[in-house]
C-alpha cells in the first residue's frame, strides 16, 4: 500500500489531475517492434519536458553507452559499510552485478539521465537531516518511476530506472524491508535501486554532462563551504 502524505508542500505526491495536465499518460501506444532513432528521441525529447516539468532542475539524453559501471562503486557499499547493505532488496549484495549492468546496459540506446537540486542545501549536507534527505531521495524516486511508467506506457516495455539513495530510507523510513521477510514490497511501483547500488559511476556521468557535484558528506568541510548539492535518476528506454 502507499503510504504518502498528501500535503500540498513541494514534496507532495503527484495527482493524476496535474500529470494529464502536463500531458502524460493520456493514452497507451501499441507495441512495434522496429524503432527508428528519430522516434526514439523524439519520445525521450518529451520524457525530457515531463521531467522538467516534474520539477527536475535540468534532464539530458544520452547514448547508453555513456554509462559506465564500475566495481569500485558498488564495494563502496559495503566499504565502509552502509546500513541498508543486506539490509533492502534494493542494496547491495542483492542488487544486479556489475557484470549483469555492463551486459544490460549495452542493449540499450539510449537513456534520460534527471537532475534536481537539493534546496535548501543543508538538507543534504547536515547529518542530522534524515528525514530530510529522505524526502529528498522520495521525490526523485517518485519522478524517476513516473517516467519509466510513461515510457512502458508507450510501448518502451523494458524501460526500467535507478534512483539515487536507498529506498529503505526513502520510502519505507528506516523499517525492515518486507520483501526480506518474504512479504510484498510496500511501494512496489515506486522503489527502485540506486543508480550507485547496482555500479553505476553517477559522478563520472553528471561531469561529463556538465553538472557540478561536491562531495557533500565530507567531513569535516563545513557546510557553507559546499556551493549546491543535487539528486541524480536515469531512466533507460530502449
Ligand atoms: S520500499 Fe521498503 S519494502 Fe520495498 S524494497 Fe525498499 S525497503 Fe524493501
Amino acid at each position: 500500500m502507499e503510504e504518502e502524505s498528501s500535503s500540498k508542500d513541494k514534496f507532495a505526491r503527484f495527482d493524476m489531475k496535474f500529470l494529464k495536465q502536463i500531458g502524460m499518460f493520456k493514452r497507451p501506444r501499441k507495441y512495434k517492434n522496429q524503432i527508428s532513432d528519430e522516434e526514439l528521441l523524439r519520445d525521450l525529447e518529451r520524457y525530457k519536458g515531463y521531467a522538467l516539468k516534474l520539477g527536475c532542475d535540468d534532464a539530458k539524453i544520452v547514448p547508453a553507452s555513456m554509462v559506465k559501471v564500475d566495481e569500485r562503486v558498488r564495494l563502496k557499499c559495503r566499504i565502509s559499510v552502509c546500513h541498508h547493505y543486506n539490509n533492502c532488496i534494493n542494496c547491495p549484495p542483492y542488487t544486479p552485478t556489475v557484470e549483469e549492468m555492463s551486459r544490460t546496459i549495452s542493449q540499450y540506446r539510449y537513456a534520460l539521465v534527471i537532475k534536481r537540486e537539493v534546496e535548501p542545501k543543508d538538507d543534504f549536507i547536515d547529518p542530522k537531516k534524515e528525514e530530510d534527505i529522505a524526502r529528498h531521495y522520495r521525490k526523485n524516486m517518485e519522478i524517476v518511476g513516473l517516467l519509466e511508467a510513461q515510457a512502458f506506457s508507450d510501448g518502451y516495455y523494458f524501460a526500467m530506472g535507478f534512483a539515487g539513495g536507498s529506498c529503505q530510507h526513502a520510502l519505507c523510513m528506516m523499517q525492515p524491508c518486507s520483501v526480506l521477510e518474504g512479504k510484498r514490497c510496500r511501494f512496489v511501483l515506486k522503489a527502485r535501486p540506486a543508480m550507485e547500488a547496482v555500479g553505476i559511476d553517477v559522478i563520472d556521468l553528471a561531469t561529463k554532462l556538465g553538472w557540478e557535484v561536491y562531495p557533500v558528506r565530507a567531513r569535516p568541510i563545513p557546510p557553507e563551504e559546499f556551493p549546491c548539492a543535487v539528486t541524480f535518476g536515469i531512466v533507460f528506454v530502449h
